[in-house]
This record gives structure tokens, sequence and C-alpha cells, in this order.
């Protein structure tokens, strides 16, 4: 298969080089200078579960790309979504599909501003990777991948199931998922609450558990989530996605010592976070609802003060 990665970056140079080694023609496309040269001049260097492999692979900007591919593979920050679909839309022909594993909400209708709705495969991944620098990756774990099309017809599904096909074959488990609405709204109700919780008060998840009252107080985001997918058409069960927050911040959790991706992001690397897709989107949708997502919205401010104090 002909493959673009679209934000060749920890997650998208992972995938990219799985699928590189499994025999597609795999092309990275990224802004970021340095790293197209590194992985350009030496390959990309790519720590594989502990194991040290280059992977020679094509980087470029998305301008100096016109080949039309048979799937592209966004995976930018959230807020990044829109410019990096807008700089690569000349790519997407009439039967390019293009996935989206970002984390967090409303990455479809950013899609259908540029994609035919039939060609959008939406999903989630549970994978872990990290970028080391420039042109250097690790990837921690092959978390499971889910996708499926957001058209329901029979092209659209046999599309879907083709690139489930070629994810699987390159070694990353991946499934076709019956309603991955529902599976991106719980990875999201799991994002905002420990992500969120965690960044501001500078804790990992197992100090988050030690908090009184933490079991209402997240069970009250989980309810404002709630909401707001069911509006959209997806129900989520509150006490069953309470318990599973809260069970992050227990020792049955394995990484409960854990902090998590927006702790690093904000706390450690001073980049800006992806709060606007999670708790930011449930307290902006209520608003538009007539309804109020409190907990969420005030989630959302202290972030973004947080983001201001360490001058992001
Ligand atoms: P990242 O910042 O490492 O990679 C993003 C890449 O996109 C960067 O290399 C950047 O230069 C490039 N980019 C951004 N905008 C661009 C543009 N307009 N044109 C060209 N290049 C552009 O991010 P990541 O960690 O790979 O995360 C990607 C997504 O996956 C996020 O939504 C994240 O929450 C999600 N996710 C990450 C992990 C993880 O373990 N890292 C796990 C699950 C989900």
């Amino acid at each position: 298969m002909k493959i673009v990665i679209a934000g060749s970056g920890a997650m998208g140079a992972t995938y990219g080089s799985m699928l590189a080694k499994a025999g597609n023609q795999v092309v990275f496309l990224d802004s970021w200078q340095d790293n197209i040269d590194s992985i350009n001049q030496y390959g990309c260097k790519f720590n594989n579960l502990g194991t040290d492999e280059v992977i020679p692979i094509q980087a470029c900007k998305p301008s100096e790309f016109t080949d039309i591919p048979d799937l592209v593979i966004v995976f930018t920050k959230s807020m990044q979504l829109s410019n990096m679909l807008e700089s690569v839309k000349h790519l997407f022909g009439a039967n390019t599909r293009v996935l989206c594993l970002l984390n967090g909400l409303g990455h479809t209708d950013t899609l259908k501003r540029f994609v035919d709705p039939k060609n959008i495969l939406m999903g989630v991944t549970v994978l872990t990777a990290s970028m080391q620098g420039a042109g250097s990756f690790k990837v921690s774990n092959y978390g499971k991948t889910e996708i499926q099309n957001i058209v329901d017809d029979k092209e659209a599904i046999e599309g879907a199931k083709k690139v489930v096909e070629t994810i699987n074959n390159s070694g990353l488990p991946t499934v076709y998922s019956e309603d991955i609405m529902y599976s991106i709204w719980r990875k999201a109700c799991i994002n905002g609450t420990m992500n969120a919780c965690c960044t501001i008060l500078q804790c990992n998840m197992e100090q988050l558990g030690t908090i009184p009252n933490l079991r209402h107080l997240l069970g009250q985001i989980v309810t404002e989530f709630a909401m707001v997918a069911k509006e959209q058409g997806t129900t989520l069960d509150v006490k069953e996605m309470t318990d599973l927050v809260c069970w992050f911040t227990t020792s049955e959790f394995q990484g409960v010592k854990h902090y998590p991706s927006m702790y690093q992001d904000l706390i450690n690397n001073h980049r800006k976070t992806e709060i606007d897709f999670l708790n930011g989107y449930v307290a902006k949708k209520a608003k538009e609802a007539g309804k109020e997502a409190f907990y969420c919205e005030l989630i959302t401010e202290f972030v973004h003060g947080k983001e201001k104090i360490l001058g992001v």
C-alpha cells in the first residue's frame, strides 16, 4: 500500500516505521526541517520495544510531495490537525483513505471539511511512543488500535477493513470497531480526567488517587462528558466510566506512577496541551446546547492558566 504519514512525530514515525518494515511504500511528511533532514540522512532511528533499528524512509515537507497515496495517516497534535489537512489536501485522490488516530474530540468534523466522508476512517490507539530528538523515536508498547469508517456503506467498510489488515500485518495489533465513537469518547473520558487533573495538580496517577472525594470529582467530569456524548448519539454509562477512570489511580494499574502525556507536554516540555479537544470541547458543546459543564470549563481555564504561567 502507498502510505503517507502526515505528521512524523512520536506516533506517526512509529506507525510509519512498522508499515515500511512490512513492505509498504511509506513517506513521512513533516514541517520540522531537522527531523526531515535527519531521517533522510541517517534513516529513521527507531527504538522498537528496546531494540534499536534504523529504517530507511523518505521524508519531506507536505508541499514537496505530490504522489496520490492509498492511505494518509494524520498524526499531529489536535490543534495542528486543521493546518496539516490544509497542507496535504492535494494528496486526497478519489479513493485515498484518511485515517485519524489523534486523541481528543471533534476531529471528524475537521476532517469532513477536507475529505469525502466515505474516505474518512476514525480510530483510537493505546500504543505509546515518544520522540528522542530529530529523526529518533521510541515505542514502549504496542497497545491496540481500533478503526472504523464513518459512512455506513459497503465500499467504506471494505476500505476500513483493508487498512486494519495492513496495520495488523505490520505487527501492530489492530481491530475493526463496530462503534468507534464509543471508544473515542471512552478514551476522552480517561484523558479528560487523568491527564487534566494530574497536569493541574502536578502529580502522577497514584498521587491523584490519594485526594479525598476523588471519585465524586471524577464522576462529575465524566457526567459532563456523558451529557455531551449523548447529545451526539453516544451513550456512556456514568458509573462504569467513573469506575474505569478511578481504576487508573489504583495499584491494579501497572502505570499508576506514570505522569500522563499532557503533564509531560506542559510541565516537562512547556508545549501546548490538547485540553481544548477534551474538557474544552465538552464545555463548548454543552454551552452550544444551552447546558452547563462547569467542571470541564474550570479545568480548561486552569490548564490554559498553567500554559500562560509557564509562558507556553
Ligand atoms: P508529536 O508532537 O510527537 O508529533 C506531531 C508531528 O506533527 C510533529 O513532528 C510536528 O512537526 C508535525 N506537524 C504538526 N503540524 C504540522 C503541519 N502543519 N505540517 C507538517 N507537520 C506538522 O505528537 P505525537 O505524540 O505523535 O501525538 C500525535 C497524536 O497522537 C496526539 O493527538 C496525541 O495525543 C495522540 N497520541 C499520542 C500517544 C503517544 O504515546 N505519544 C499515544 C496515543 C495517542
